[in-house]
């Protein structure tokens, strides 16, 4: 048992699939995520094996053949997949928090009793169509656009940076109906991926982490696709995104959070046992605090996703909180990666150890869902509220 492993405070329900990731991460995903880094392969394979493990469908109700299991559940699962394979929590996060929770809260019933299964079981692998070369952190400016046509909807336009963009069987496409509308305007489809008109590419150049992740550039011309299959009418395209992102972000500050403690446990362990000027550097008072601040910065991450985890479970708004615990645990992983390598000198420069393919992974989690920044301007519009100017000014 790990230093602050009897203050991870979850009750039983939670434990247990936790401790159901840790076996999966320990059994499937180890023995072979430096292989697939290396390889930049991704692996169907292992995504059957998440299937199987009920992990994909976790957190989804019974009802849609999910493992109802709570919101602090689904992050305690996220932590140990993170804490081991960063790729496959990237695949975790999208084929679970921001395809399948819209899907099954918002697909038409036939479309998800046909797909929810699939995509459970890892049969199918579904990917989330909103970045473009234009429209990133400003989702109001996409130019894909969704044109009525008869019974259908038109789809032209580009995305760049789909997660499983190449290999999705299953894709939610997000567009513009009404350029002036900005983000009023957008509407969200689920498309096949063999429909006629999308054309997939593998994203040019080489990523810098997620190598064992497929990350594609779409193209849609003239895709047509009946208005049926649209997905949460009701919510507008960008609720439909928001309620994938408010999952989709609460896994990534999750997996953060196991890429800290990974890169925690591995520099105690090495400052125990590494040993220069006759002894071990963690009793050099420098080392020592290093090992200290990280500690103590692992444990507020790991609160407040705990914390954003159990409002969404008691029903409450977590919009604040998750914002909170994606900037905080993100940033704070990051400085942990690059202390964990500087501790472990030349050997954490090498693919030898993980600690290395952990600081570029997690270089992304600050990135996607939502950029550290991106999470700044939400956490201060909720705290400063709307602007309302004193009675009688022109403003
Ligand atoms: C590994 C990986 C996987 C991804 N997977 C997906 C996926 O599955 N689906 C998908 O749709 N997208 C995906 N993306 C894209 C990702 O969501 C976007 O990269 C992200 O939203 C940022 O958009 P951008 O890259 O265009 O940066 P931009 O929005 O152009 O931002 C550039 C810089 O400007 C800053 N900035 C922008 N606006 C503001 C502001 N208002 N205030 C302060 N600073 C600001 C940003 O913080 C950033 O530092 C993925 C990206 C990566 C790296």
């Amino acid at each position: 048992m790990q230093p602050h492993d009897q203050e991870y405070d979850l009750p039983p329900e939670a434990a247990a699939w936790r401790a159901r990731a840790a076996a999966f991460a320990q059994n499937v995903l180890a023995p072979v995520a430096r292989e697939a880094d290396r390889a930049g392969r991704f692996s169907r394979d292992v995504v059957r094996q998440l299937g199987q493990a009920g992990l994909i469908g976790a957190a989804l109700p019974a009802s849609a053949g999910g493992g109802a299991a709570s919101a602090l559940a689904a992050c305690a699962i996220a932590e140990e997949i993170g804490a081991v394979d960063g790729s496959t929590r990237g695949f975790l996060a999208v084929q679970a928090g921001l395809v399948l929770a819209p899907l099954v809260a918002h697909a038409p019933a036939a479309l998800r009793d046909h797909w929810a299964p699939r995509l459970t079981s890892g049969e199918a692998i579904g990917a989330c169509a909103l970045t473009e070369p234009e429209a990133g952190s400003d989702l109001g400016a996409m130019r894909t656009t969704i044109r009525p046509d008869g019974d259908d909807v038109v789809i032209d336009g580009e995305k760049v940076w789909i997660t499983n963009g190449g290999v999705a069987d299953v894709l939610l496409v997000f567009g513009q109906t009404d350029p002036t509308r900005k983000t009023r305007g957008l509407e969200c489809y689920l498309v096949a991926a063999d429909t006629p008109g999308l054309e997939r590419q593998p994203m040019p150049g080489r990523e810098l982490g997620h190598r064992a992740s497929d990350h594609a550039r779409l193209v849609f011309r003239g895709l047509r696709v009946p208005k049926a299959q649209r997905v949460g009418p009701a919510l507008g395209g960008m609720g439909v995104a928001m309620l994938g992102l408010e999952d989709g972000r609460l896994n990534v500050a999750a997996g953060a959070v196991g890429v800290h403690r990974a890169c925690l446990e591995a520099s105690i362990q090495f400052a125990r046992t590494r040993r220069q000027f006759g002894q071990r550097i963690g009793d050099f008072q420098q080392v020592g605090a290093t090992l200290a601040s990280m500690d103590v910065a692992l444990r507020a991450s790991r609160l407040l996703v705990h914390q954003a985890a159990r409002l969404k479970d008691r029903g409450l708004d977590n919009g604040h909180a998750v914002s909170a615990a994606k900037l905080h645990a993100t940033e704070a992983a990051l400085a942990a990666a690059t202390q964990a390598i500087q501790l472990h000198g030349s050997r954490g420069y090498s693919d030898e150890l993980p600690l290395e393919r952990h600081w570029r992974d997690v270089m992304a989690l600050t990135i996607y869902e939502g950029t550290s920044n991106i999470q700044r301007v939400i956490l201060a519009r909720m705290l400063l509220g709307r602007d309302e100017p004193p009675e009688g000014s022109e403003a």
